[in-house]
């Protein structure tokens, strides 16, 4: 949300992909005053046939933000002292940042903020690899030399200048590492042991329980593996400055705690730099985070940097109040008591003790039901056997020993996605859900709030890993059926998405009467989408069982108990911390047995 303000730097942006001129009236040409009255505000750049807007003569009245049917435009006012902030513009009317954050030895840097904000644009400028053109766009090649120029005198001159002259090297863990398997072949071993000069590998292994798949070929590895060859990889280079954008996708909570030590670990020599969007992974491996804020796509301000726990409170809370700026409507909130697990709702499913072999797997479920309505949170490590378990209830696969009552229609959407479909993305939810995607229901009750409706006639190749994410939910929840298994929706999206998205698939369930499996590691996504836990455990890829599901209280102490780790409570917001390994409380709260909720109090006698 921009800031209110009374003088102006007027910012207008037009989104490139979403422009479609041939395909429109020309609304924003047509419909603009001053263009009317014959002073040119809006005309279409023969070289790049996309609307163009000249900020000069712009009279910021929003008409065209309105008109557009692609809600291709932007038009905003920012405080006219920003101007002075301006480090990098990607062209006219296009994204712009503002201020950077300062990298800090001995401190792990956390970046916090929404998808599109600008925070690879601030690490792409911090690891030297683009210069900043300050605004100047039209400068074919920034030089360095303005931008130490421009910072002379602030806490970023000195580190700037060292690494634009190389004095000091970077490393960058990409976020997409599902493309790894496209760039690289070969054994993961041999591509790390090219990278190890210092002869590092062998430190790694064991925390990031590399030893597993180091002699499988890159390209049959999953994504969880991919991301831990991605961090190892970036971290035996040797290199001054490290930057490490989302580590903890596709890692189980476990993992994604053992990646945490491994980079906190790092940061007492060098500096590293986070982007994270499971919080409560970030306020574990982060000391100071900046939040970053503005308006996705056109503009982002990266805030004075806060200590992590308030960094992530104030997000939390949607206000900054030393910048007087709300970015949310309102506060996200954690209940410190589960909800009531007594709840009453008809009968989906039962399935009694369930059993599948396959030649090197096998799986164990214990007796449960579904209800209709729930929404079952499903934790666990990868390969453990949860799909397989959906695939008997869809009637895909038959137990091996075991019935499950009834046979039901499954709605799934995998962990990987992937973007092969030719099209727009109106044209594939046509094609995969027919005449339901032009309903009001599936626009006001799924597109909206997972904010998938100005993606509509953009081509599905086109779209970010956490568009093409919100359109697979989309999808997912847009199809007739009894059970919907969502796995890893969280991937790729900001936290923010993460909390509607939780929000979205909730609201489904609950008035459809449809139930949900949402298999998911983040945390605080797992505690806002569950109405209950089902724990799957095992051995990945040879031994898999599950268990429940069960009342949140009993399903989290379960599922935390089997991986070792418990949280506090946040004392001004409630939200919940994770403990230090064999910390007081961490001790307590093991031999109290309550490894998520506030302790619960005996019933007094009255
Ligand atoms: P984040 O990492 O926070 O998601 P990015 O820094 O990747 O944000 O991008 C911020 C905005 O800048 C996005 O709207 C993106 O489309 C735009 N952008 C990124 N790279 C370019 C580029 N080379 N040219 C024009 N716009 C770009
Ligand atoms: P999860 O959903 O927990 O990641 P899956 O149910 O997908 O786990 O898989 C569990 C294990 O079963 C994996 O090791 C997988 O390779 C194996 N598996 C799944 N389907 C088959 C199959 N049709 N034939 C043989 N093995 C399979």
């Amino acid at each position: 949300m921009p800031p209110r303000i009374d003088s102006t730097l007027r910012v207008a942006v037009v989104f490139k992909d979403r422009c479609q001129p041939k395909r429109c009236h020309l609304e924003c040409i047509k419909f603009c005053p001053p263009q009317r009255t014959g002073t040119e505000v809006i005309w279409i750049d023969p070289e790049t046939a996309k609307a163009t807007i000249s900020e000069e003569t712009c009279i910021s009245c929003g008409i065209c933000v309105r008109k557009c049917p692609f809600d291709a435009i932007r038009i905003i006012g920012l405080p006219e002292e920003l101007k002075e902030d301006l480090v990098h513009q990607y062209g006219k009317n296009a994204f712009r940042l503002f201020r950077l954050p300062v990298p800090k030895k001995g401190s792990v840097i956390g970046l916090l903020g929404p998808n599109g904000i600008g925070k690879t644009t601030a690490v792409g400028i911090l690891s030297g690899e683009t210069a900043p053109n300050l605004g100047h766009y039209r400068r074919k090649k920034p030089h360095w030399d303005d931008v130490l120029e421009y910072f002379k005198g602030t806490e970023l001159h000195d580190y700037l200048e060292k690494i634009s002259a190389g004095q000091l090297k970077a490393a960058v863990k990409p976020q997409y590492v599902d493309r790894l398997s496209k760039v690289y072949s070969g054994k993961a071993r041999n591509l790390l042991a090219k990278i190890d000069v210092g002869g590092r590998l062998d430190a790694l292994r064991e925390p990031l329980g590399l030893d597993s798949f180091l002699d499988r070929d890159i390209a049959q590895l999953s994504g969880g593996e991919l991301q831990r060859v991605a961090i190892a990889a970036t971290m035996l280079k040797d290199a001054d400055v490290y930057f490490f954008d989302e580590p903890s996708s596709y890692l189980d909570i476990y993992q994604r705690l053992q990646v945490a030590k491994v980079i906190q670990g790092l940061a007492k020599e060098k500096y590293v730099v986070v982007v994270e969007h499971d919080l409560a992974v970030l306020d574990f491996l982060a000391d100071t985070v900046y939040l970053m804020y503005g308006d996705e796509g056109a503009y982002g301000i990266i805030a004075e940097p806060r200590p992590v726990r308030t960094a992530i409170n104030v997000y939390l809370g949607g206000y900054m109040k030393e910048e007087n700026i709300r970015f949310r409507p309102r506060e996200i909130r954690f209940e410190s008591r589960p909800p009531r697990g007594d709840w009453r709702a008809e009968t989906l499913v039962t399935f009694e003790g369930l059993t599948k072999r396959y030649e090197h797997f096998e799986l164990t479920v214990q007796p449960g039901k579904l209800r209709k309505g729930e929404v079952v949170g499903v934790v666990g490590p990868n390969a453990t056997g949860k799909t397989t378990f959906v695939r008997m209830l869809a009637g895909e696969e038959t137990p091996t020993a075991g019935t499950v009552q009834g046979k039901w229609q499954v709605s799934y959407k995998p962990q990987y996605l992937e973007s092969v479909y030719e099209g727009t993305v109106r044209e594939l939810f046509l094609t995969a859900i027919g005449k339901k995607a032009e309903s009001g229901y599936f626009e006001t009750e799924i597109l909206e709030p997972l904010k998938v409706r100005g993606m509509l006639e953009r081509d599905v190749s086109t779209l970010s890993g956490g568009e093409l994410q919100r359109v697979a939910i989309a999808l997912c929840l847009g199809r007739d059926a009894d059970i919907y298994l969502i796995d890893e929706p969280s991937a790729y999206l900001d936290s923010n998405q993460r909390m509607e998205a939780a929000k979205t698939i909730r609201r489904v369930m609950e008035r459809e009467g449809r139930t949900g499996l949402i298999v998911d590691h983040d945390v605080y996504f797992i505690d806002m989408v569950s109405d209950s836990i089902m724990v799957f455990s095992g051995e990945p890829g040879r031994t898999g069982v599950g268990e429940g599901p069960f009342p949140m209280r009993d399903g989290m102490n379960r599922f935390l108990k089997m991986v070792g780790i418990t949280f506090r409570r946040d004392a001004d917001t409630n939200r919940p911390r994770i403990n230090k390994l064999d910390s007081r409380l961490d001790r307590e709260q093991k031999s109290s047995g309550e490894y998520y909720y506030a302790i619960e109090e005996a019933p007094t006698a009255s």
